[in-house]
């Protein structure tokens, strides 16, 4: 499917938008980092997994921050679900989590429809947009961990 890019935009299906200030199209934006995935071996699949299982961990505690292997993570329900930029049918759950890597620091966040944007269409998000997952902080510190 040929992504709309107008759907990414701010105010379309979000305030902020899913590009940020990044000013390549969505398709050079998928191909950029689904290099810097193969340059660690990894697969979108894998990527995806590792980001819901933090939220699937979270969600079986009642409430809170979770401390976990090295990590520190909670979740937030928002109400509402949100459709996904790239067209197909289909609304996802206003789930945000936030994790943060205590050996590095480094935190990301992530929503329920950031791991669809990834798993099916390999969408990190734009540089600078609030939902960006650097590919390469993810192997590094969330994923490959030496
Ligand atoms: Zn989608």
């Amino acid at each position: 499917m040929i992504p709309s890019d107008d759907s990414f935009r701010p105010g379309v299906l979000t305030k902020d938008g899913f590009l940020g200030s990044d000013g390549r199209p969505v398709d050079k934006i998928v191909e950029d980092d689904g290099r810097v995935l193969l340059e660690f071996g990894l697969d979108l699949e894998t990527v995806a997994d590792r980001l819901q299982s933090f939220i699937d961990e979270a969600q079986k505690q009642l409430e809170g921050l979770v401390h976990s292997g090295g990590f520190r993570f909670r979740i937030q329900w928002d109400r509402g679900m949100i459709p996904c930029p790239f067209g197909e049918p289909g609304l996802h759950p206003k789930i945000v989590a936030r994790v943060l890597s205590e050996s590095s620091g480094c935190e990301i966040r992530f929503s329920r429809l950031s791991i669809h944007l990834i798993r099916k269409h390999g969408f990190f998000g734009g540089k600078g947009s609030i939902f960006r997952l650097e590919p390469e902080d993810l192997a590094r510190h969330f994923i490959i961990q030496r």
